[in-house]
């Protein structure tokens, strides 16, 4: 096994966001990226730099507006509001008003940017481009023949839509990798354990039956992202049946956890892909400082080991896990899991 990372990603930060009513240092902090290479280094899994993300691939998951927007609001702002240093919406076209794009780059803040856990910074285009360059490279590593990959994607990436930053996340790692693994597979899998659910991927797939998405999350209900989630979402046209959400009470532990994995290893061995995306979330673990779920360090390990047995060719995209002190001994158990099985062919 082999994972990536890209030096645009290393040592990017976040500007503050509202945590439990207050402006507070972003829980995306760099340390949890170093925490991740850590963990690579002393496993002694080869560290890649990866190539830019090709612009056509990025094309075929982001809207171009949404992306000239990343690019081009951090160029505009320091000759229309000297001093900013992070742009955060304080408007958002919310249910009652039409979906249309404004001309002044704020309030295509609040078109663009989903909620205020996604401040654009002009450091965060680069990290991004970097963390979905990391993503692809993973996912040609496995298209080339290698049986797993690891992407040390930081940001994250399940909450961004086709043409929308929320969460930590702007570009959509996993979807990047799914849509470059179809180019060779008819039929591609994405399982999202991140304890919150996997909007954005889920929005970008969900009139579509080549890609089949699951998600385990907490209840969405209770948590963030609050609006969306809920197991009646099936997927729409032709790609009714090819969703699978499968929230979970606040709180639950192993025994429901890896019962709902089961359902989604049913569905994914039924839908029979040729590839597999991980949407690595390490948050669902019981020590996780935005999780709500209680799942041990064990069941991490017999998470890994169900993953693994399916036997499909599989990139492991890295989404949240926020407590750096317990990610790193988390993401050794996985990836020991999915390395023994890589070498037992
Ligand atoms: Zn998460």
């Amino acid at each position: 096994m082999r994972a990536v990372v890209s030096s645009f990603q290393r040592g990017y930060k976040s500007a503050p966001v509202f945590f439990r009513g207050k402006l507070v240092e972003s829980q995306d902090t760099p340390e949890r990226l170093e925490a991740f290479i850590a963990v690579v280094r002393e496993m002694n899994i080869d560290l890649i730099e990866p190539p830019v993300i090709a612009d056509a691939l990025l094309k075929s998951v982001h809207d171009p507006g949404y992306l000239e927007f990343l690019t081009q609001a951090p160029r505009r702002w320091p000759d229309m509001m000297p001093g900013l240093t992070c742009l955060m919406p304080n408007i958002y076209p919310t249910r009652h008003f039409p979906a249309r794009r404004p001309r002044h780059f704020l309030g295509q803040a609040g078109y663009y940017l989903g909620d205020t856990a996604s401040p654009l910074t002009a450091q965060t285009w680069a990290a991004a481009l970097g963390s979905a360059s990391s993503a692809a490279y993973a996912a040609n590593l496995v298209l080339a023949g290698e049986p797993v990959a690891y992407a040390l994607c930081r940001p994250s990436g399940h909450h961004a839509h086709a043409d929308m930053g929320q969460g930590f996340c702007f570009l959509n790692n996993a979807a990047i990798a799914a849509t470059l693994a179809r180019t060779r597979h008819a039929r591609v899998a994405v399982i999202d354990i991140d304890v919150h659910h996997g909007n954005g991927t889920q929005h970008i797939f969900y009139d579509r039956d080549d890609v089949f998405f699951a998600s385990l999350h907490s209840d969405p209900d209770m948590t963030y992202p609050f609006f969306i989630g809920h197991a009646d979402e099936i997927g729409a046209g032709s790609g009714e049946g090819f969703n699978l959400n499968l929230p979970l009470e606040v709180g639950s532990g192993d025994p429901a956890y890896l019962a709902a994995l089961d359902i989604a290893i049913d569905r994914i061995r039924w839908f029979d892909p040729g590839f597999l995306v991980v949407s690595l979330g390490l948050d669902a673990h019981e020590s996780d400082l935005l999780g709500s779920l209680n799942v041990t360090s064990e069941g991490f390990v017999e998470v890994a080991r169900r993953l693994a047995a399916l036997r499909v060719p599989t990139v492991l995209v890295q989404e949240g896990g926020y407590t750096v002190s317990e990610v790193g001994h988390v993401l050794r158990s996985v990836l020991s899991v999915f390395a023994a099985a890589s070498k037992q062919g």
